[in-house]
C-alpha cells in the first residue's frame, strides 16, 4: 500500500469537498470523483491540469541550486520555529515545487507526516522520485484537497499564498510559516538584468502587511547573507528564478555573477 493511500482520511475532494476513501490505485470521493495514484507514488488531485510555465529542466536547476546550501540558514531557522510553534500534526509544504525544501526540512518523514502539494506536475514528479516516505500530490492551492483543520504546520516558501484556503485547512490550532523575499533578495541578479526587467514592483513590506491582515502574526525572523557563487550555480540560479522569465538568458554575462544575496523574512502566523 502506497503511504499516501493509507492517509486517505486526511484528504477531501477538491471538487465537491466530499470525504475520500482509498482504492488500490486511487483515492475517490463519495460522489465518485477519482484521483489516480501515479506509478511514482503521488496522487493527482488536478487531473487534466495544463503543464504550466515551469518545465522539468527548471526544477532540476532549482534542486541543484538549493542543494548548494544557499538556504541552509533559512531552513534551520524555520525548523526551530516549527518545533516551537507547531510541534504536532501533519506538516504541509504548500507550493513545494520539486520538494527540495520539504526534504531538507524533514529528512526523516517517519517522525512526522509530511505532505507536499504543487500545481506543477513536473515538479511533483521530480519530488516523488526515489520514494522516501514523504507524501506528494499535484494540487491547486486555491482548492486544497485536505480536510478542514487537518494540518498542524504549513510552510509556504517563496511561493504565492491562498490565505482563505490556508486558514481552512489549518483550523484554530495550525500555524502558517511563510517565507517571503526581502528587498535585497537576489540583488545581484536584479542588477545583472536591469533594463530588461518587465516589472520591478515587488514590495516586501506590502507582502508582509497582507500577511498580518489575514493571519495573527506570532513571530518574525529575518535572514540576510551574501554568498559566493560558482559559474554553474549562477547558471542554475538564472534558469530557476522567476525574475528572468521572458528574458533572453543566453545574452546575460554570467561570469559577472560571482555572489548572491539571500535576504528572506519568515512570518509565523495563526488564524485570527
Ligand atoms: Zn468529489
Amino acid at each position: 500500500m502506497e503511504p499516501i493511500l493509507s492517509q486517505a482520511a486526511l484528504f477531501c475532494c477538491p471538487l465537491c469537498h466530499g470525504a475520500i476513501t482509498r482504492g488500490d490505485t486511487f483515492l475517490r470521493c463519495e460522489r465518485g470523483h477519482t484521483f489516480s495514484l501515479s506509478k511514482k507514488g503521488y496522487v493527482d488531485f488536478v487531473p487534466g491540469a495544463r503543464a504550466g510555465a515551469y518545465d522539468g529542466a527548471l526544477f532540476e536547476s532549482r534542486q541543484r541550486f538549493i542543494a548548494g546550501g544557499f538556504y541552509v540558514e533559512m531552513l534551520q531557522t524555520l525548523l526551530g520555529l516549527i518545533a516551537q510553534y507547531a510541534p504536532t500534526g501533519p506538516l504541509l509544504d504548500a507550493g513545494c515545487g520539486e520538494g527540495s525544501f520539504l526534504k531538507a526540512l524533514m529528512p526523516d518523514p517517519s517522525v512526522r507526516l509530511c505532505l507536499g502539494l504543487d500545481l506543477s506536475r513536473p515538479g511533483i514528479q521530480q519530488a516523488a522520485n526515489g520514494g522516501g516516505g514523504w507524501l506528494w500530490g499535484v494540487g491547486d492551492l486555491a482548492r486544497l484537497p485536505l480536510q478542514d483543520g487537518s494540518i498542524g504546520a504549513m510552510v509556504n516558501i517563496l511561493s504565492p499564498a491562498n490565505y482563505p484556503e490556508f486558514a481552512r485547512v489549518l483550523g484554530d490550532k495550525g500555524v502558517l510559516f511563510k517565507v517571503v523575499p526581502g528587498d535585497g533578495y537576489l540583488r545581484e541578479v536584479r542588477a545583472l538584468i536591469q533594463g530588461q526587467l518587465r516589472r520591478n514592483s515587488y514590495s516586501s513590506r506590502q507582502v508582509q502587511s497582507l500577511f498580518a491582515e489575514r493571519f495573527r502574526l506570532l513571530c518574525k525572523q529575518e535572514i540576510q547573507k551574501t554568498l559566493p557563487l560558482s559559474f554553474e550555480q549562477a547558471r542554475d540560479l538564472i534558469a530557476m528564478t522567476p525574475l528572468t522569465q521572458g528574458i533572453e538568458k543566453e545574452r546575460l554575462n554570467l561570469t559577472a555573477l560571482r555572489e548572491v544575496t539571500i535576504h528572506l523574512h519568515i512570518l509565523v502566523g495563526q488564524r485570527p
